[in-house]
């Protein structure tokens, strides 16, 4: 007979945090910035887990630069080519918060293990669209067993607690969680498959933590409050694709209409994507993604600046002094209707 999960399972509008009584008078005295120590890699970073997506609109040079600077992430997008990817490292300030991104196909491993071997960057993010595919742990723990502790490695996607396991055990310092939130797919339409995403959160979080891993919520975030509520679901890190998009250090030019500005957003599974980066769309497949013409925001340190600043107030709502407190103090409220949109439009 075929089974109902019949438990809530919650997007993050359907939920808010609750504020509770506070020790902190400002938001100055959060501190957003967390040192985080891994698993199977032997060194720390300090960030504020703010994790740029490797799609090819987002995971540019440019961000990556720019992202550094403010202590966030870049995953960087997989098709620039290896001397490109060299090249820029060489001439980059600082790698430390940067990861090269890379499929499973075996063109694709000896790829990664060229540009580490270079010793320029010693994080990689393995990301497909189904984790759940075995190719993919067998991936994680070959790079595993060739760099030992010396490579911080994030794999993903997946969405449940077991398969957050399996990734950790092969190898992976950090899962990415989500499958169909992203603003740009539409793999929940195509497929039917997907997990709200807080709850996919939440679960993996637990799963994760319980055996020393972390997990970053990749997906679904649509302003600073939703970034809020995933770290108080337990994200270590949070991944933003649509949010960053729109950017002055994301691809493409600004593109002219009606005295507005637009950038374009295309998901990685998209016709456009796979005709752009892979020369063809494979007939095997359906498009899992949308091309989007979004607004012009400018530079990114405005948008992360607005992040941040949402971050610490949430803080001094729920008594949270370090970015890794957030999930211990906060608590949800279920709720049928989170903003009023009157003015919205
Ligand atoms: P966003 O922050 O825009 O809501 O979500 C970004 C995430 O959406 C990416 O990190 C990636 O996991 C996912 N994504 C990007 N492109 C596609 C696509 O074409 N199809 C699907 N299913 N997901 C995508």
């Amino acid at each position: 007979m075929t089974t109902i999960i019949d438990s809530i399972q919650l997007d993050y509008s359907d939920v808010l945090i609750q504020p509770k009584r506070t020790t902190l008078n400002s938001r100055k005295e959060a501190d957003i910035l967390r040192t985080y120590k891994f698993k199977y890699y032997n060194k720390q970073i300090q960030s504020t887990g703010i994790t740029v997506a490797n799609m090819a609109t987002t995971g540019t040079f440019n961000m990556a630069k720019t992202i550094s600077k403010l202590n966030g992430i870049t995953c960087l997008q997989k098709h620039y080519t290896y001397e490109e990817i060299v090249n820029f490292l060489k001439n980059n300030e600082n790698n430390d918060l940067i990861f090269i991104s890379t499929g499973i196909k075996e063109e694709e491993y000896e790829k990664t293990c060229k540009i580490l071997d270079t010793g320029l960057i010693d994080k990689v993010c393995v990301d497909i669209a189904n984790g759940y595919i075995p190719n993919l742990a067998k991936f994680v723990k070959k790079l595993r067993d060739k760099y030992k502790e010396n490579i911080l490695i994030m794999a993903g996607n997946v969405v449940t607690g077991d398969m957050t396991q399996e990734l950790i055990l092969n190898g992976a310092d950090l899962v990415k969680v989500g499958i169909g939130p992203g603003s740009a797919c539409i793999t929940r339409k195509i497929t039917g498959i997907g997990r709200p995403q807080l709850s996919a959160v939440i679960e993996c979080a637990d799963s994760a933590h319980g055996m020393n891993g972390m997990i970053c919520a990749d997906g679904g975030c649509t302003c600073p409050g939703d970034i809020v509520k995933s770290y108080a679901g337990g994200a270590d890190f949070v991944m933003l694709g649509g949010m960053l998009a729109g950017s002055l250090e994301a691809e493409g030019e600004v593109i002219k209409k009606d005295d507005k500005e637009y950038k374009l957003f295309y998901g990685m599974s998209s016709c456009y994507a796979q005709e752009k980066h892979w020369g063809k769309m494979n007939k095997y497949r359906a498009s899992e993604g949308r091309v989007v013409e979004i607004l012009y925001t400018g530079p990114v340190e405005n948008t992360i600046e607005e992040i941040y600043g949402g971050i610490r107030s949430a803080m001094t709502y729920i008594s949270a002094r370090r970015l890794k407190d957030i999930p211990k103090c906060a608590t949800f409220y279920k709720v049928n209707h989170q903003l009023n949109e009157i003015f919205a439009k």
